[in-house]
């Protein structure tokens, strides 16, 4: 396949990088060259901020009513749909993903785009009590203009669950994908370009983290950031947003506990526990990937799960019948390996996988076994860092209170799960889970309308929902006298 260029697109029109500078991006399923992409840096990210500035004051996006917004964003969706098998397609070619998971996330991605459509135009302010002769309400209004910076683990996905409520809330964007993954980020701004969005609310700035990235967190001119991916970066992003305080939200890491109680129901406690981890080869914020088990049932639960892990079919993610698709890049693949070696190191007992696929169908890419190691103790680094790759650490527990423990004992608070029959002890375990993100005899399910973030260091803000919206806004209280004369408190 001829390899695409890809531009960015700033105030309204598509461009390469001003200094000429271009990447290669690969398929991760082979290596292959798939595109070439403008390779933006610092001026490139600037003439954006600005772009979207002019837009929000000048432009009078600012202005636009909520009703043309919302038109906006239903025909985005509409398009996306048109062209839905292309798009599940692109975020395969790029990402690795298997198409059944990639088509997952483009639906989802429409429903997120059809929900902020339709939420532009709710009711967004509150009225307050005070005494006579005022009257007095609550408002909310769009920030201004919105960097926002996606990882490759999601790019369509991201994308929406970014864009959809920036927009709807009235704001101008500037929007930066991950450098590896950008090419469904490139058509989706085609398709907001065909919906008609005026020229500078949309822009996208294509170029790696530390240049592009590191400029929209630190612009004087954005006034919010909004950022997906791993906690040292968002630590480096909550840095540079001290410049000007721009408001910020974060969506970053975990490590996160399933929890399997005696009583749950053994054949979809194995099926979740492994869709928890192995689900886009591990590289999921919200992957189970510590398994806390019941000891009881230790040995007939592990003996299945390994089973059944090694029966996952590990392929290209285009061809028919694959399970789990190759890691995002051979630097990831490497970084994902190296915890396969930590946790030998560390005494863990390698179960399955660890290795590297190679050779016949694996040439070029960048696959691995799905992976378990038991054994694990607390202190351990495989324990208790992101290892964001299909490798689940397996710990046993003895009663309730320990379960919850041991669940709580990191420094991430994004998501975890209980599996149990008892409905009362799930609910006394998922309410002392200190995790944003909770399941009950399930695990992954996400929604548009349900808020999504973390506790600790899993981040600051929620996305999705009505709290994801608010995200977007400033708040404002106006107080009008409705009885206008002198009030007497000075004497004439
Ligand atoms: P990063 O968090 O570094 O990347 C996420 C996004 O941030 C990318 O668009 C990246 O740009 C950008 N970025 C990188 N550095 C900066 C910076 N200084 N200022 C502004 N933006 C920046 O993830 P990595 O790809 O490096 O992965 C590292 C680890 O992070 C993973 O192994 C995993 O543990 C975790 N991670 C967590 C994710 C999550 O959803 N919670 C998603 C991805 C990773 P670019 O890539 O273009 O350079």
């Amino acid at each position: 396949m001829a390899a695409q260029e890809l531009k960015m697109f700033i105030n309204g029109e598509w461009t390469g990088a001003l200094s000429g500078e271009t990447r290669e991006i690969l398929n991760p399923a082979n290596g292959e060259v798939i595109a070439v992409s403008a390779e933006g840096a610092e001026q490139d990210a600037n003439r954006a901020v600005a772009a979207a500035k002019s837009a929000f004051y000048e432009g009078g996006w600012w202005g636009t009513p909520a009703s043309e917004r919302a038109r906006l964003l239903f025909k985005a969706a509409d398009l996306l749909e048109e062209r839905k098998e292309e798009f599940a397609k692109l975020e395969t070619l790029n990402n690795g993903k298997p198409l059944r998971e990639a088509e997952f996330d483009v639906n989802d991605s429409i429903a997120c785009f059809r929900y902020y459509a339709g939420l532009a135009t709710k009711p967004h302010g509150q009225t307050y009590e005070v005494s006579d002769p005022m009257q007095a309400v609550v408002i909310r209004e769009p920030i201004g203009v919105c960097g926002q910076i996606i990882p490759w683990n999601y790019p369509l996905l991201m994308a929406a669950w970014k864009l959809a409520p920036a927009l709807a809330a009235g704001n101008t964007v500037v929007f930066k994908p991950a450098e590896i993954t950008p090419l469904s980020a490139v058509k989706l701004f085609g398709i907001f370009e065909q919906a008609g969005f005026p020229s500078g609310v949309v822009n996208l700035v294509l170029g790696a983290g530390p240049s592009v990235g590191q400029t929209l967190a630190a612009h004087d001119d954005v006034d919010k950031i909004a950022f997906t991916g791993g906690t040292a970066t968002g630590r480096k992003i909550m840095l540079a947003a001290t410049g000007n305080l721009k408001k910020i939200s974060l969506e970053l890491g975990g490590k996160n506990p399933n929890i399997v109680f005696a009583d749950a129901d053994f054949e979809a406690a194995v099926e979740y526990a492994l869709f928890a981890i192995f689900a886009n080869s591990g590289q999921v914020c919200a992957a189970g990937s510590r398994l806390l088990l019941e000891e009881s049932i230790y040995d007939r639960f592990i003996e299945r799960l390994v089973q059944r892990t090694k029966a996952i079919k590990v392929g290209d993610g285009m061809a028919e019948g694959t399970e789990m698709g190759p890691l995002v890049s051979e630097a990831h693949l490497d970084k994902v390996l190296s915890y396969v070696e930590i946790g030998k190191a560390e005494g863990a007992t390698l179960l399955c996988g660890g290795n590297r696929l190679i050779g016949g169908a694996y040439e070029g890419g960048y696959y691995m076994e799905p992976t378990i190691f038991t054994d694990a103790s607390s202190d351990m680094r495989i324990v208790r860092e992101e290892i964001f790759g299909p490798v689940l650490v397996v710990q046993t527990f003895k009663d309730e209170e320990e379960a919850v423990s041991m669940a709580n004992d990191t420094i991430y608070g994004l998501a975890g799960a209980v599996f149990t029959s008892n409905g009362a002890k799930a609910q006394r375990v998922i309410r002392k889970l200190r995790a944003g993100i909770t399941w009950i005899n399930t695990y992954h399910p996400t929604y548009n309308e349900a808020p999504w973030g973390g506790y600790k260091q899993s981040g600051i803000g929620r996305e999705l929902g009505t709290f994801g919206f608010e995200e977007y806004t400033e708040v404002k209280q106006i107080n009008t006298n409705l009885q206008v004369e002198p009030i007497g408190w000075y004497g004439s």
